[in-house]
């Protein structure tokens, strides 16, 4: 373990988890029996001929950067240990979206069809269920061993091992502790990894997520010589000039509904595959809109509806606190956060957010218990 790893492990500053945020956990905080199991990951991945990292798929900067930054480290250890290290998500088609294409270690990730079928061991990252793997589910299944990885308080304890803390900012936050308990020391690589997985989840520290052990971490990745803006540059600011047409679009439609979520309010928009092809955009550039409509001061809940080339709609909600979004998603068949939270609509628009509309209602302060 390096100084710097001990030091940030044993920070007064990083204090007990507030209680607000341990709420709706199922399960305990982080205590002996964790560090019991941080033990065990680390005897498991040390002996290990070969382990299996796995993402969620169509992975978000938290998913493929936690994944990427274990997987530069145990590349490092593997020059002296010969381990062999693959890395995937279970998406078909297997590509890397976009948006995460400047993170190093693109080259260490192999498609979900030359994946173990039986691997001996395999890590989960930011996967709350083992659907959420997509292709690689069946294997996660048929894993000898299977450490799971998560921040989500949802996480269905699918593994055979649980590192899991809903009170991490982002998984990236766990990828860290596992790195620095590995003893590998934080390269400028595997530092890219764990800053995106942390500014995206944190929505670039606004979420109330963003403790002073969050800033901590950060000013050890920014000492590896990462720039903060260079990374915004590629995951949200920049964007093609027809960005700003369908935004138009988009905006101009968003519709306020006061009284919904038990009057806590919801302001909600559409991105159809049509709003984007007017303007030649890829799905990418459709995440960015839900933080645009969450400034919107009358409504707790923002959700942006977003199209796929392929005419799924993927939804993201987000909440300013007052409303647990990621209760009502999980109820519309997703998943998440309390504050930030998706699902993928099986049907239509009207149809989604119609149930949404009950489930927010539902899960928001102040509202008769009908859940
Ligand atoms: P997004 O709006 O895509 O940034 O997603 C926000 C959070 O919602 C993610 O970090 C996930 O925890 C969760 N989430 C999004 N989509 C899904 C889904 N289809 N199923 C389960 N959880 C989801
Ligand atoms: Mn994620
Ligand atoms: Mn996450």
């Amino acid at each position: 373990m390096t100084a710097e790893h001990t030091q940030v492990q044993r920070d007064p500053v990083a204090g007990p988890i507030p209680p607000d945020q341990v709420t709706g956990g199922l399960h305990a905080a982080p205590g002996q029996d964790m560090e019991d199991d941080w033990a065990r990951a680390v005897a498991i991945l040390g002996s290990a001929r070969e382990v299996c990292l796995a993402c969620h798929v169509r992975p978000d900067g938290d998913a493929l950067g936690s994944m990427l930054a274990v997987a530069h480290a145990l590349r490092l250890r593997a020059a002296s240990s010969g381990q062999r290290v693959i890395a995937s998500f279970g998406d078909d088609p297997f590509e890397i979206p976009k948006i995460l294409r400047f993170l190093p270690g693109a080259d260490l990730l192999s498609p979900p069809d030359s994946y173990p079928d039986r691997p001996e061991v395999m890590v989960t990252f930011d996967a709350a269920s083992a659907d959420r793997l997509g292709l690689l589910e069946a294997r996660a299944a048929r894993a000898d061993e299977l450490i799971v990885l998560d921040h989500h308080a949802s996480n269905t304890r699918f593994g055979t091992l649980h590192l899991i803390d809903p009170a991490a900012a982002a998984t990236a936050v766990l990828a860290y502790d596992l790195i620095g308990r590995l003893g590998v020391p934080i390269t400028r690589d595997i530092a890219f990894g764990l800053y995106a997985g942390i500014v995206t989840d944190t929505g670039s520290f606004k979420y109330s997520t963003t403790s002073p052990r969050v800033h901590q971490i950060v000013a050890q990745l920014l000492a590896t010589g990462i720039e903060p803006g260079a990374v915004a540059l590629e995951l949200w600011d920049r964007a093609p000039f027809g960005y700003l047409g369908m935004l138009s679009l988009v905006l101009g439609r968003a519709v306020l509904e006061p009284a919904a979520a038990a009057g806590h309010g919801l302001v909600w928009t559409t991105v159809s595959r049509a709003d984007r092809a007017a303007f030649g955009l890829p799905f990418d550039v459709a995440e960015s809109v839900i933080d645009l409509l969450r400034r919107t001061d009358e409504a707790d809940v923002a959700v942006v509806f977003k199209e796929s080339d392929g005419g799924q709609w993927m939804v993201s909600a987000r909440s300013k606190g007052k409303v647990d979004v990621g209760r009502a998603c999980t109820r519309a068949g997703g998943g998440g956060h309390r504050s930030a939270a998706g699902f993928t609509a099986p049907g239509t628009v009207a149809d989604a957010i119609a149930g949404l509309r009950g489930y927010l209602a539902d899960w928001a302060d102040g509202a008769d218990s009908r859940r």
